[in-house]
């Protein structure tokens, strides 16, 4: 209130003097110099900035965050304990003489809980927790950036002693947008200054301090940083927050099913085990749409149905109301049930569901399920994954004579597997680097690769045509079909993968 009557009667002076016939150009000056300096500042609101949980009511639910509720990442979990032992029992650290850690960086794909952890970290050392992002930091202005980083650890030092606390948890989310390497950017003056603040922030830190800090920092691009941040001293511990593996999304399952009416006879093992790839944030949103479908469907329980579905749903995208025309719907099945038979023989029970009803950019899917996850493959399941690619396109050829665009991405996939197969050197180019093989040999090994997968799987096809009319009919009628059933149609049911 107070302000609002100062500019007013700043205002109404300025006015008086223009009247009367002052020169006010100085004034003019003055007052635009304040309101941009006005400007900068309420963009960001002292305080409001970072997001400040700690044993307040704010917020309190996001604290309660334990290492419990994190799954599968079990060696990331370690780590990170480890390294909090020095907030947890100082003494005995101090004692050992063991210099603290002052950062930690944890990196991997999005949505794999290094949020989650930083959190955990935060309520298991019973920290204030400070949380920001690398982009917050960054402004057009020289020296906002550097300005924010001190005010960051301030605030944290600050919350900390107002909530009685004796250490606080700074989390810094993308920090490669305010770390990264000097002298790349354009403005590299500002993001130059900002970093030099946090080292020398960082640098300041001390262990035992009346408030002990604990940078964690967050990213996807750890080869963007630059090297004088992971230097010993600054942030000493890098923990990998990786995709989870098969037990590691059962575990995530679990956790997220937690509070929802799941049904007696519910399987997350088998949705475990067809979610290859997917992370933290997928199999949370998986659980949450089962249930969505469980509601629109009026039940009160999620069966294995809903969790299919919403596999579906998450790969893919909703469900589209536009239906395509029925020849369509005809080569989509065509393609989707080939891709399917050369996929059960080459890899045996490995088929989970087939649709051919449009979701997001697709008109039909094939999904395959993986009994354990791969962390090397052979020249002889790249070539197999190039065969079951390329049987779409066979299929329709050999059902209508012609081929469609709806191969593009397969193909594109098949093209993306060749490379791997060179670059490998499991190729009939010996060892050898795409980027220095003369175009001309690269294409004749690519083309060759190709044609071979595509012949084999023509000759898988062509000995299944009956299997491929019939199934392709089936799936017109009922838009879709589960493993067991296809193999049953197939003939080759009993085949498929168990969950162990
Ligand atoms: P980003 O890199 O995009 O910031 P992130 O790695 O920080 O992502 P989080 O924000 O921690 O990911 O996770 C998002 C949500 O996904 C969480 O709130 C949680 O519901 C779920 N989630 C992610 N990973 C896990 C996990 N390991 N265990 C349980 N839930 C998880």
């Amino acid at each position: 209130m107070a302000k609002e009557i100062g500019i007013g009667a700043a205002l109404a002076g300025i006015t008086f003097l223009a009247a009367s016939g002052y020169d006010i150009t100085l004034f003019l000056l003055v007052a635009v110099f304040a309101a941009a300096m006005w400007l900068i500042r309420s963009t960001t609101p002292m305080g409001k900035r970072f997001q400040i949980i700690g044993g307040n009511k704010q917020d309190h639910r996001s604290i309660q965050v334990s290492f419990e509720g994190i799954g599968g990442q079990e060696v990331a979990k370690r780590e990170l304990l480890e390294a909090l032992e020095f907030i947890v029992d100082s003494e005995r650290s101090r004692k050992l003489g063991i210099r603290p850690i002052k950062g930690i960086l944890l990196t991997g794909p999005p949505g794999t809980g290094k949020t989650l952890l930083a959190k955990a970290a935060a309520n298991h050392t019973n920290s204030v927790f400070v949380a920001s992002s690398g982009s917050e930091f960054i402004q057009m202005y020289a020296g906002v950036g550097a300005q924010r980083v001190r005010q960051l650890f301030s605030t944290a030092r600050s919350s900390a002693l107002q909530e009685g606390r004796n250490s606080a948890v700074i989390f810094i989310d993308e920090i490669e947008v305010l770390g990264g390497k000097r002298g790349r950017h354009s403005s590299h003056l500002e993001y130059d200054q900002t970093l030099n603040q946090l080292l020398v922030e960082m640098d300041g830190i001390n262990p035992y301090d009346d408030v002990r800090v604990l940078v964690i920092a967050a990213t996807n691009r750890a080869d963007l940083l630059d090297p004088a941040l992971t230097r010993p001293g600054r942030f000493d511990r890098i923990v990998r927050v990786d995709l989870p593996d098969r037990q590691g999304r059962l575990h995530i399952l679990k956790i997220h099913s937690g509070e929802k009416p799941l049904e007696e006879n519910v399987d997350l093992d088998e949705i475990a085990r067809d979610t290859l790839g997917f992370s933290g944030a997928h199999l949370e949103n998986l659980m949450n749409e089962a249930a969505i479908l469980s509601m629109r469907k009026g039940k009160a329980t999620i069966g294995q149905d809903e969790l299919r579905e919403a596999i579906d749903k998450v790969i893919m995208g909703e469900k589209l109301d536009r239906r395509p025309i029925d020849e369509e719907i005809a080569r989509i099945a065509h393609h989707e049930v080939g891709h399917g038979i050369v996929g059960e023989v080459l890899r045996p029970g490995s088929v989970s569901t087939i649709t051919v009803m449009p979701r997001g950019q697709a008109l039909g899917y094939t999904r395959h399920s993986q009994e354990e996850d791969c962390h090397l493959y052979t020249r002889g399941y790249l070539e197999d994954r190039i065969a079951i690619l390329l049987a779409g396109s066979v299929a329709e050829e050999l059902a209508f004579g012609s081929k469609s665009t709806g191969s593009s991405n397969d193909f594109q996939q098949a093209l993306e597997i060749s490379r791997t197969l060179i670059n490998a050197g499991l190729s009939d180019a010996g060892i050898a680097s795409v980027d220095e093989l003369p175009k001309q040999v690269y294409y004749e090994t690519v083309s060759a690769i190709l044609a071979t997968q595509e012949q084999r799987a023509k000759t898988i096809l062509e000995s299944r045509l009956n299997a491929l009319r019939e199934i392709s009919a089936s799936i017109i009628e009922s838009e879709k079909i589960e493993g067991e059933e296809f193999r049953k149609m197939l003939g080759t049911e009993g085949t498929g993968m168990k969950a162990s």
